[in-house]
């Protein structure tokens, strides 16, 4: 082929579909070709055998017959030679007398056992008997035969004969004794016998047309035979020609004629088909032998093939298996590379599919705890549901949601708080050994119950739950009582989709961490409905952020020392197009619990900052920060960003926290309750007293101010004992040095019970409710005029 151009079609292999057929027909084939070559040469090497032997037996043969001639001419001439030197012979030939000279030469003719002898004088006259043609040429002889003595092969019409002449001295030459013995039928078959072949002798004689043929016409003429008789090149070697019967193994011997010429040649051929006959066998044998040897390559090559391709074959088998899935393993036979091949392929196949469980396990469990995880716990409840709606079954769906556990994480750390996950998991799994229990993420949990007799299961695995992680576990060293939340909801009618299914589960779940968590609680339609409303509430909370819906109003907050206005608390109003003025009441706990209070509140700080720079220099402004945006990394930064906007001294900035910012992480709160103060903020500790342990925190940071939550207030006036809570109140303000302002104040009297007690200063309707912002300078000045 040559590069890049495919081969042409003609010489083009064939394609195999099975590579057992292709390597038997390349076997069968190469031996076939291989045996072609050793018939062939054995055919040529058969064929020079029988030709050197024909050869060798037809020069033999020649030489046989040459010698025997000579042989017999001798036995003749010393015949003649007798006659020749008879005196009395010699004296009637001296004289012509033809009676003795026919008589001797009679005589003569049966001595020697020749059928023609002739006496033939100087003028060429020939006495003795025999044909007239044969006489005519011996008496030409004397002339044309030279030498003392002398033979030659003459042709006659009546076919060739041998001549042999011997002188008559007296003392010169006055004639010749002649021998003509006729090359016929009997001395040709004589000729014949003396070879070990059955050769066939032939005598050849010059056509009038000048070619050379036979007299019998077998030999007919052919410009092969006349080219090779005068090219003279086989009177010794023979060769190879072409007759009419067939090709010949062929030794012509030119006989001398007359005057040197020659004028018959003696043929000595053996037909080739004659000399292979004899090889016949052989190259039966050896056709035989190849069929029968082709016949054996083409088997054994094919169970050879068999025995490569068979292993082959179950490895394509099996890669197609493995692609499709599944694991196989090949058997392994022998040591070669086809075995070693497949004991690869049995390792990579094993490799191949532990590391697939691998992957599905790590796709399908959670890695902390070992449980199935959410895209596990999905598929199997879209499986448990389908199977329970054709058997009108029931299946069961519990959340879990640990209580505090973020408490735990920012306390101890998150490697305490993950052993914990990991035991919370073990103790699922082995309280809820009917169910499947996953862990979906963080500090949830979740487990299927599928149909089952026992109605009452949910809600005693629910409880079972709860009670065992309500007692403290030891956790890496650690005593933690955790505890957990559970919602559960029942298909078919809490849901008969996964998503469905798992959202009012979750529902649940929240409802009973409203509940005061600890506890667990079932799906109610209910449920889903404030769900939908709290999410609708979501969304127009966005848009409210984004289409400024938001406003502020101001509520001033009134120093009774300096009998003046002393600040503004700014409180933010949601007017929205349909729902009319939302309550914060509503609006910010949502706000909270999606996150959106962290950009509300910014835009809460940036506005009251703006707005209050307008305002007297002693006149402060009070922003409320819920514990969320408190603890969002960037707080301080949009702290610091709404004073230097505005233009606002930082000590006219109240910040309002509450005591709930101290329930996760007070170090950091502390910290950054220190950064602000350092920026010269103002910071104020909201609806004080109704926290859990108000009186720890004041101890964590010297507040600026404490506002006495609306609750004493209320009955401050009535009720001794919440008389009693708020001059304790604002005697610990006092001794720690911090302002004060009651809230909600009211009424004349509240004002006065507080006003006896020392209160700093009061906020309340009494004063005024929350005004418009462009009221505000309004006020003020009024006031001051008031006052004046
Ligand atoms: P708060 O910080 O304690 O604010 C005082 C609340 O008491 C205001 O309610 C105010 O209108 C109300 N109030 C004042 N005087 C009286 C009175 O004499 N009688 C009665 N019955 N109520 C009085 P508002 O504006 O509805 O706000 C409620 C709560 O919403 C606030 O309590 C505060 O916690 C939160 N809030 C309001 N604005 C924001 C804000 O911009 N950011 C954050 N994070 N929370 C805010
Ligand atoms: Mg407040
Ligand atoms: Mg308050």
């Amino acid at each position: 082929m040559i590069a890049g151009r495919p081969l042409p079609r003609a010489v083009r292999l064939p394609r195999f579909r099975h590579l057992s057929t292709r390597l038997s027909v390349l076997y069968t084939a190469l031996f076939a070709a291989a045996l072609i070559v050793v018939a062939v040469v054995g055919q040529i090497m058969i064929l020079n055998h029988a030709k050197q032997s024909v050869r060798a037996e037809l020069a033999t043969s020649g030489s046989v017959y040459d010698r025997i001639w000579a042989l017999r001419a001798r036995a003749l001439a010393s015949s003649g030679d007798v006659l020749a030197r008879d005196f009395g012979f010699r004296s009637a030939v001296a004289s012509g007398d033809r009676a003795t000279i026919a008589s001797a030469v009679a005589n003569l003719r049966e001595r020697a056992d020749v059928p023609n002898a002739f006496v033939v004088d100087q003028s060429g006259e020939v006495i003795g008997d025999g044909p007239n043609d044969l006489r005519s040429i011996v008496s030409g002889l004397p002339t044309s035969l030279t030498g003392d003595r002398a033979d030659a092969t003459v042709m006659t019409r009546d076919g060739a004969y041998r001549v042999l002449a011997s002188p008559i001295m007296a003392p010169i030459k006055i004639g010749s004794v002649v021998f003509a013995v006729p090359l016929d039928a009997k001395e040709i078959a004589a000729l014949q016998r003396l070879s070990a072949i059955p050769l066939t002798a032939t005598i050849l004689h010059r056509s009038p047309a000048g070619h050379w043929i036979s007299s019998d016409a077998r030999v007919p003429s052919t410009p092969a035979l006349d080219t090779m008789i005068a090219e003279g090149v086989s009177d010794t070697t023979p060769t190879t020609i072409d007759l009419p019967d067939g090709r010949v193994f062929a030794l012509v011997k030119r006989l001398k004629g007359r005057n040197g010429v020659p004028e018959a040649v003696l043929l000595l051929s053996y037909p080739q088909a004659k000399a292979l006959a004899s090889y016949r066998t052989l190259q039966l044998g050896i056709a035989l032998a190849g069929v029968l040897g082709l016949i054996v390559v083409l088997i054994g090559s094919r169970r050879l093939a068999e025995s490569i391709t068979r292993p082959i074959t179950a490895l394509d088998a099996a890669a197609k298996a493995l692609e499709e899935g599944g694991s196989i393993q090949v058997a392994v036979a022998g040591s070669d590379e086809i075995g070693r091949l497949a004991e690869s392929f049995n390792l990579m196949s094993a490799g191949i599919a532990e590391r697939e469980h691998r992957i599905t396990h790590l796709a399908f469990h959670d890695s902390l705890t070992g449980l199935p995880n959410r895209t596990y716990f999905r598929q199997q409840l879209e499986a448990d549901l389908t199977r329970a709606a054709k058997m009108r079954g029931k299946v069961i769906v519990l959340c879990l949601d640990l209580d505090g556990f973020k408490g735990v994480n920012d306390t101890l750390g998150h490697p305490v708080g993950d052993s914990l996950l990991h035991r919370v998991g073990g103790i699922l799994a082995t309280l809820a050994v009917d169910g499947l229990v996953a862990r979906l993420g963080g500090d949830e949990f979740a487990i299927i119950l599928t149909d089952r007799d026992d109605a009452d299961r949910p809600r005693a695995l629910a409880q079972l739950i709860l009670d065992k992680l309500r007692l403290p576990m030891s956790v890496d060293g650690h005593q933690i009582g955790c505890g957990a939340s559970i919602g559960i909801a029942v298909s078919p009618g809490d849901g008969d989709d996964p998503d469905t299914l798992l959202k009012n589960a979750d529902l649940a779940l929240y409802r009973a961490k409203r509940d005061g968590r600890g506890v667990f609680r079932f799906f109610e339609p209910a449920l889903d409905a404030a769900a939908r409303k709290r999410r609708q509430l979501e969304l127009d909370l966005r848009e409210a952020l984004q289409t400024g819906q938001f406003r502020l109003n101001f509520q001033p907050i009134f120093d009774l020392k300096a009998d003046r206005i002393g600040g503004f608390e700014a409180l933010l109003r949601w007017e929205h197009p349909e729902r009319g003025n939302v309550p914060p009441i509503d609006f910010i706990p949502v706000a909270e619990e999606t996150g959106l209070i962290v950009a509300i509140g910014e835009w809460v700080m940036l506005e009251a900052c703006r707005q209050a720079v307008s305002w007297p220099g002693h006149v402060r402004v009070a922003v409320n920060v819920s514990p969320l945006q408190f603890r969002s990394s960037g707080f301080s930064n949009v702290v610091f960003q709404a004073l230097s906007n505005s233009g606002l001294a930082p000590q006219r900035l109240e910040v309002e926290i509450t005591e709930s910012v101290f329930l996760e992480d007070e170090g950091s709160v502390v910290a950054l309750l220190h950064r602000l103060r350092a920026m010269g903020v103002r910071i104020a500790l909201d609806d004080f007293g109704t926290g859990y342990s108000s009186l720890s925190y004041l101890r964590s940071f010297p507040f600026d101010k404490i506002k006495i939550d609306k609750s004493f207030v209320d009955t401050v006036a009535q009720d001794a004992s919440s008389a009693a809570i708020v001059r304790a109140i604002l005697d610990l303000a006092d001794a720690l040095h911090m302002e004060t302002t009651a809230e909600g104040v009211e009424d004349n009297e509240q004002l006065a019970r507080l006003r006896g007690q020392g209160c700093g200063s009061i906020q309340g309707y009494l004063f005024s409710r929350p005004i418009e912002a462009g009221m505000v300078a309004d006020m003020i000045t009024e006031r001051m005029t008031a006052a004046a």
